[in-house]
């Protein structure tokens, strides 16, 4: 595809473009008067505007039947979990009894981890990305202390070679061989927050297994961007939040996933709570935890009805789009931010912004980091105070995460109208 740095070209893509209708059903922040570019859905996605009318259906049935409506609210409080779980499979490529939302990600990871993570004095090692979300590194130093070992002996961080920004697939392939034996668990971002690098997961956890390790993923950047299919790929165990692609709101529920395999297992250790005990029993309230088959037997607690109707309203959106459509629009307007991007910057030779996320569409996300070089942070505040939402990571990051469902080539090319004007008038 030939791209244009025009306003005509990007308006005639957004006019060929089957999702546009979908932009008008979300909210878009004005700021000063003015609908921003909003590139952070990898961060925070936008508000459905669907979302109050979920959330006041529940909190009518609420005021009508107090605690009846676990039994009596058109969708019953009791299994309302239940209703996002069709299409949170769909998005991650798992059977339904695989997948449930409960908690949030981090706690959520630790449970699994109580489950998928049991070092012995042998095998107590995981291979996992260098410069991990600090979220995910501090789970794993607490882990393997947890378990009486030392982050410096058990936690194996692959890193990119002095040089380059990217993590070699041969490398970390290589350590799984390398630390074979020893090798507990690989567990890995399945796209990288800072790099917006996609690790192939189907080779990462087939590697894994062929030392005897299991292997799990935190898709915080992948659900909702880019196609999984974890049953296929045999994946043991994954899991996410959904404020981010999946717009479910600031801190809203997490999602889980544990391959059936493991999920039929239910010798399999972890810590219990009544909502994972079986279904049919839950209310006899007696002793002797007797966890439900699938995902679903590693629920805690009852759940959070309120944060679930506003992100039923979000994958009621996603169910209705499909993965395969958002892909393939999200490729194409990826790719068309990075030649928007190239065009303007290259006529600025003095000033130094490089995208390190890799070129390659089956390598990434939506998601693009620049790296600022000779040029620093409040290059990126005068972009915010542009219009453009993006965000900002230690030391010099800036990512831009231009979604699919929401964004526009027209917003594209307003970026790099904007960008070339702040770059003009630099220093
Ligand atoms: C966003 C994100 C988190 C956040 O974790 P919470 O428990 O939801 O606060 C953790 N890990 C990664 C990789 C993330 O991108």
């Amino acid at each position: 595809m030939i791209f244009e740095n025009t306003l005509t070209f990007a308006q005639q893509q957004d006019s060929q473009d089957i999702l546009a209708d979908y932009r008008q059903k979300f909210y878009h922040p004005v700021i000063k008067g003015k609908e921003v570019l909003y590139f952070t859905g990898n961060s925070l996605g936008l508000q459905p505007k669907a979302a109050k009318e979920y959330v006041n259906a529940e909190l009518d049935d609420w005021a009508r039947w107090g605690v009846e409506g676990h039994f009596h609210a058109t969708n019953p409080w009791v299994s309302y979990h239940e209703i996002l779980t069709p299409a949170s499979a769909m998005i991650v490529g798992a059977k339904e009894s695989e997948v449930v939302c409960m908690n949030s990600l981090t706690t959520n990871l630790h449970l699994l981890f109580v489950s998928f993570y049991r070092p012995t004095q042998q095998r107590f090692k995981i291979i996992s990305e260098a410069k991990m979300f600090p979220s995910d590194r501090y789970l794993l130093e607490t882990q393997v202390q947890h378990h009486g070992f030392k982050p410096e002996d058990a936690i194996i961080e692959v890193a990119p070679r002095k040089g380059e920004h990217l993590i070699r697939e041969e490398d970390i392939l290589a350590a799984i061989t390398e630390h074979g034996d020893e090798l507990a668990l690989v567990f890995f971002g399945g796209v990288n927050y800072f790099t917006g690098q996609l690790f192939d997961m189907k080779k990462l956890t087939d590697a894994a297994h062929q030392v005897g390790a299991i292997a799990g993923f935190d898709l915080a950047h992948a659900a909702g961007n880019v196609p999984l299919n974890l049953h296929d790929w045999n994946v043991d165990f994954a899991a996410w939040c959904t404020y981010k692609y999946l717009n479910g709101s600031a801190g809203n529920v997490g999602a889980i996933f544990v391959h059936e395999r493991h999920g039929e297992n239910t010798e399999l250790q972890r810590f219990g709570g009544w909502w994972g005990h079986n279904k049919e029993r839950r209310f006899l309230m007696e002793n002797h935890f007797e966890p439900m088959k699938g995902a679903e037997g590693w629920q805690l607690s009852n759940a959070p009805v309120m944060g679930m109707a506003i992100l039923r309203s979000s994958l009621d959106i996603f169910q209705a789009v499909g993965m395969e459509k958002l892909r393939a629009k999200s490729i194409k307007l990826t790719a068309y931010l990075e030649f928007v991007f190239n065009q303007v910057v290259e006529k600025f030779s003095d000033i130094n912004l490089e995208i390190i996320t890799p070129e390659a569409p089956e390598e990434r996300g939506c998601q693009l980091s620049v790296k600022l070089v000779g040029i620093d942070k409040s290059f990126f505040q005068a972009l915010t105070e542009a219009g453009v939402i993006a965000d900002f990571r230690e030391p010099d990051v800036i990512r831009l995460a231009p979604t699919p469902l929401y964004n526009s080539f027209e917003d594209v090319y307003r970026f790099g109208q904007t960008l070339s004007h702040l770059l003009e008038t630099w220093k």
